[in-house]
């Protein structure tokens, strides 16, 4: 079975990237049976960011909502983020209706199925194994494995009908990172602390824009540092200029066996 896959909703709340791999997916309901949750209310929930919560897709039979890329992190596990947290960190969360018909199975199965064809062979995790929560419920994760690996054998992971990896995202994280990065160089962002907390306030991951800020730095820095000149300071050693032994050794510091190789090779 194939499912529709919906692609014109984005979560509020997410962390750009990857830096600690993906190694799990983690299964998650929308709700309570009872509450009678829609497919419809879970998205909105995520697109509005009304809890500071998201996952990466929504499901029921026959639908499948993508509202974080697999490549960036979503808010869905209570563990974390940027602590190489099982769940936030390193997981796919698909959030599942909770009625758990045999539809529901069977398209669940198959966005696993697609998943692992892109992603690797990677293992289900309900939500409370990464935190304490109820999340999700009675939902048979070994009922969802049989048949994702079923659907795998029966087809080639070419012809699955919707490749998850294929959603096209407007914004790449990458320039987000680098505008950014920009405005806090040109101090639009103020200092630490508070340029942190502002940062994660209007939903940037401010470790990431901070590395940025320091390899943009680096990178400028680094071409007007003079380099050293081995051939001056091997003369200079050779004047008499750096002293003997301990002393020279001393004040050339780093350079030490370098320029010595190369006094060497002119003393010949
Ligand atoms: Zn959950």
């Amino acid at each position: 079975m194939t499912y529709q896959y919906l692609t014109q909703y984005d979560a509020a709340c997410y962390t750009p990237g990857r830096p600690y791999g993906i190694d799990s997916i983690t299964i998650h309901w929308w709700d309570d049976p009872a509450k009678h949750p829609t497919f419809d209310g879970a998205v909105n929930t995520f697109v509005t960011g009304a809890r500071q919560t998201s996952a990466h897709y929504v499901a029921e039979a026959g639908k499948v909502a993508c509202l974080v890329d697999p490549d960036n992190r979503a808010w869905a596990c209570g563990d974390g983020v940027d602590v190489g947290s099982g769940g936030n960190d390193k997981s796919i969360s698909i959030e599942c209706n909770p009625r758990q018909s045999d539809g529901d199975y069977d398209t669940i199965a198959q966005l696993i199925a697609d998943l692992r064809a892109t992603y690797g062979d990677l293992p289900l995790y309900p939500h409370r194994h990464w935190s304490s929560t109820g999340c999700p419920g009675t939902y048979d994760l070994n009922r969802l494995d049989r048949l994702a690996r079923a659907k795998r054998g029966q087809k080639p992971a070419a012809s699955a009908p919707a490749r998850p990896a294929a959603k096209p995202k407007p914004a790449p994280a990458r320039k987000d990172l680098d505008a950014v990065a920009r405005e806090v160089i040109a101090g639009q962002w103020g200092n630490n602390p508070q340029r942190a907390e502002k940062l994660r306030a209007a939903g940037y991951d401010a470790n990431a824009v901070q590395a940025r800020v320091n390899q943009m730095l680096g990178a400028t820095a680094a071409p007007s540092r003079p380099a050293v000149d081995i051939d001056a300071l091997a003369r200079a050693v050779i004047r008499g200029d750096y002293g003997n032994g301990d002393e020279r050794r001393r004040r050339l510091g780093s350079n030490y066996d370098a320029v010595q190789r190369r006094v060497n090779q002119m003393l010949g």
